[in-house]
């Protein structure tokens, strides 16, 4: 069997750099670090089993968070979070609210009270998307760049080529169609960035389509390359 990852850092290279955080306004976006995706058996689309990257991404986004936190920078945390019953196609039944699914990891479960932080629920995808408050009011996630005056932000958490993904990527188009005035840089910190596994033999074993077969150093790859190919900034550390 070819290396899937191999080929695809040669072929798709990325290169992930320390970042230096600037005296300029930077925030941190922590993207879906939810028990229904990142705590063990914690719904249909948790891990399953111990998971080393999902396990480091805790770790990295609680100590980022923290020195965020302790130096008075905003950080907007979004948690993905559906009415029962109603469902998110492709996806089996996740996240509903009431279900404890739709709340923090344990180690994180203090941002819900961090005076710099702000929650947005969110019942699709694209966070940028959820973040629309509808009736005119605006976008929470725009205000929330605008109004503290953020020239930088850095993005982490879970699915990189789900969550993560659509929400930078549409950042970077509304950054460069002008509403966010301030902000220049839209960074993604790899550690703090995970995704799931779902080998193509366990997808085909559950009888799923075949677009469900996910390799997790290969997706998470791939998707940090569409990202980073489209004007994101990757950052291998925070300095
Ligand atoms: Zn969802």
């Amino acid at each position: 069997m070819t290396n899937g990852l191999a080929y695809l850092s040669a072929n798709l290279p990325i290169r992930p750099a320390p970042y230096r955080l600037g005296p300029d306004g930077c925030g941190l976006v922590v993207v879906d670090e939810v028990n229904g995706f990142a705590t063990l058996k914690g719904g249909n689309l948790a891990p399953q089993a111990p998971n080393a990257q999902v396990e480091q991404m805790i770790d990295e986004t609680d100590r980022l968070a923290r020195s965020f936190a302790a130096a008075g920078r905003p950080i907007a945390v979004f948690l993905d979070s559906h009415q029962p019953g109603k469902p998110e196609p492709p996806y089996p039944a996740h996240c509903e609210r009431g279900t404890g699914e739709d709340e923090l990891v344990p180690a994180l479960k203090w941002l819900e009270t961090c005076p710099q932080a702000i929650l947005i629920r969110k019942d699709c995808i694209n966070g940028f998307v959820g973040a629309e408050a509808g009736e005119g009011r605006g976008n929470r996630i725009v205000s929330w760049v605008n109004d503290t005056g953020l020239a930088s932000i850095i993005v982490v958490g879970i699915c990189t080529d789900i969550c993560v993904m659509d929400f930078v990527l549409t950042m970077l188009s509304a950054r460069n169609h002008g509403m966010m005035p301030p902000l220049t840089d839209i960074v993604v910190y790899e550690p703090g960035c995970a995704t799931y596994a779902l080998p193509i033999e366990t997808a085909m074993a559950l009888g799923l389509p075949a677009t469900a077969a996910h390799p997790q150093a290969e997706t998470h790859h791939l998707d940090l390359y569409f990202m980073a190919s489209r004007g994101a900034i990757l950052a291998s550390s925070l300095v």
